[in-house]
């Protein structure tokens, strides 16, 4: 019988469970399914998008090689997918159907009814954990608890690593010829044809494997120095390729633990460090698969939800258009219109911000970065501003509250990357870009005044945080 592999974040050949699996079984077809309803429904980012499916279109030719056909069909929304899978089984005469596992609670649901719809027709189900280094639940506390602290999550998984290495798949060998044709046709309508985007962010498993070769070889001993300073451009860029997993984690795991003689906790800094960047990702998706209130916009903390979070359209739009009147802010929210990315020091600069001076409402801050980011992902995203409200496991406490001016001042010394994404205040000197203060300078510009006082929004902040905290006492 035929094997069906169901691709979805994880468009490649190497090291991929659910296609090895498979092709060990039997001939095999696989499937991509779009789902233009469902990519509205979760924010998905047109630029993700597109990446997403540049990439199926260069794993559709590398499937080729290997014999494998590419089916594409479309199914608006997940809802419908267990009697269009069914139909499509039969009529390619599948006996088993293959994919990797999905954290997110649509995602989930959507397997379990896939799942028990073809298992009811006769049809076997392989489901593998593949997009994490350790299966969701499989690391616990002493007590048999989730880790709720990074550090001894991080603990835990190092403990693993000393007794069971990583092991990857071996790369796989081409079938005999299924005379099926792959049918591409379909992703037309969704590509956006943008040459800027398809010169920023190469398609594809060949091109992230460039990517992360370069970064081992030019920046990853230097991450740790380096990797604050968004002008240095030094940090790996491959979050859009993990977010749809053109890499595996094991494979970007094994290739800098390669780089640091064998070693992951102990060598070289700034190979430590990344790698423990890796483990951050880690942690979020283990949170997102075993809390399922994650995915439904609650705060893992029950605080999140007794703070009087703010709506105003008037700050919520001029934060989104990078008119905020901090440059840092504006220069990075202007960073992500224009190339769907952001350096991670700045994710954490504006959306503090928008939490605690703003008071704004974290959920919209996280919807709006959705719609917006390349590697756009649910686990990181929603651990990444519940970190930054201060409402998430493990994230940072209530009155630390990151001064944006400060903070330029301290990774964006010389204002190099403000001038870079901010040309109007490129005229001022390495002082005043950090807070263009003089009715001069402002004048000069066309740039907005602050939009806020720093020092009375975050004394607000913390009373706000500090009363909501109290009432659970
Ligand atoms: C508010 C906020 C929102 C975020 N949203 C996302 C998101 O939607 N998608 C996403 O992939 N990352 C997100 N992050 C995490 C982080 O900012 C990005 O992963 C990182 O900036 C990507 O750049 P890079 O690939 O050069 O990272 P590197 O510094 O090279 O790190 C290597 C990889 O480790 C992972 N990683 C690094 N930092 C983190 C982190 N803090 N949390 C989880 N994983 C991490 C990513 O997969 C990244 O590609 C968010 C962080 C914050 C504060």
């Amino acid at each position: 019988m035929r094997q069906l592999l169901w691709l979805r974040n994880d468009l490649r050949t190497t090291d991929h469970s659910a296609l090895h699996h498979a092709m060990q079984q039997g001939p095999t077809l696989a499937l991509y399914v779009l789902s233009p309803g469902q990519w509205t429904l979760h924010d998905d980012a047109t630029i993700k998008l597109d990446f997403r499916l540049r990439s199926l279109q260069k794993l559709a030719e590398r499937l080729q090689q290997l014999n494998v056909p590419l089916i594409v069909i479309q199914c608006d929304v997940w809802r419908a997918l267990p009697q269009r899978l069914l139909e499509l089984c039969q009529h390619w005469h599948i006996g088993s159907l293959h994919f990797n596992d999905e954290y997110g609670v649509n995602e989930q649901l959507r397997d379990r009814q896939c799942s028990e719809h073809l298992q009811a027709a006769g049809i076997q189900v392989h489901r593998h954990g593949d997009s994490c280094l350790f299966t969701p639940g499989s690391l616990r506390t002493q007590q048999g608890q989730m880790f709720q602290v990074f550090t001894a999550f991080k603990k835990a998984c190092w403990q693993r690593l000393h007794t069971a290495p990583l092991s990857s798949l071996p790369p796989p060998l081409a079938q005999a010829a299924t005379g099926i044709a792959s049918q591409l046709d379909a992703l037309q309508p969704y590509l956006a044809h943008n040459a800027e985007w398809e010169r920023l962010w190469p398609a594809g498993e060949a091109a992230a494997w460039q990517q992360l070769e370069d970064f081992c070889q030019y920046d990853l001993y230097n991450y740790q120095q380096e990797r604050d300073f968004p002008a240095l451009d030094s940090t790996s860029r491959l979050s859009p390729a993990l977010a749809c997993g053109l890499l595996s984690v094991r494979s970007c795991w094994q290739r800098a633990v390669l780089a640091n003689q064998g070693e992951f906790d102990s060598g070289s800094e700034g190979v430590v460090t990344w790698l423990t960047e890796l483990l951050w990702r880690e942690f979020y998706q283990h949170l997102l698969a075993l809390n399922p209130r994650l995915s439904k916009g609650e705060a893992f903390l029950a605080v999140g939800a007794r703070i009087p979070w703010h709506t105003n359209a008037e700050q919520l739009h001029a934060w989104q258009q990078g008119q905020t009147g901090f440059p840092l802010i504006d220069a990075a929210m202007r960073q992500l219109a224009a190339t769907g990315w952001m350096h991670n020091r700045l994710r954490m600069v504006v959306a503090m911000f928008f939490c605690k001076n703003l008071l704004l409402d974290w959920r919209l801050g996280e919807r709006w970065f959705m719609q917006h980011l390349i590697d756009g992902d649910l686990a990181a995203n929603n651990g990444g501003w519940q970190w930054c409200a201060s409402i998430g496991t493990d994230a940072a406490p209530y009155f630390r509250v990151f001064n944006p001016v400060t903070q330029s001042q301290r990774f964006d010394p010389k204002g190099d990357f403000i001038r870079r994404w901010l040309p109007e205040l490129a005229h001022l000197d390495d002082r005043q870009i950090h807070l263009p203060q003089t009715g001069k300078d402002l004048f000069a510009s066309h740039y907005p005044a602050a939009m806020v006082d720093l020092k009375s929004s975050r004394a607000r902040a913390i009373a706000v945080f500090k009363q909501a905290g109290q009432a659970t006492v």
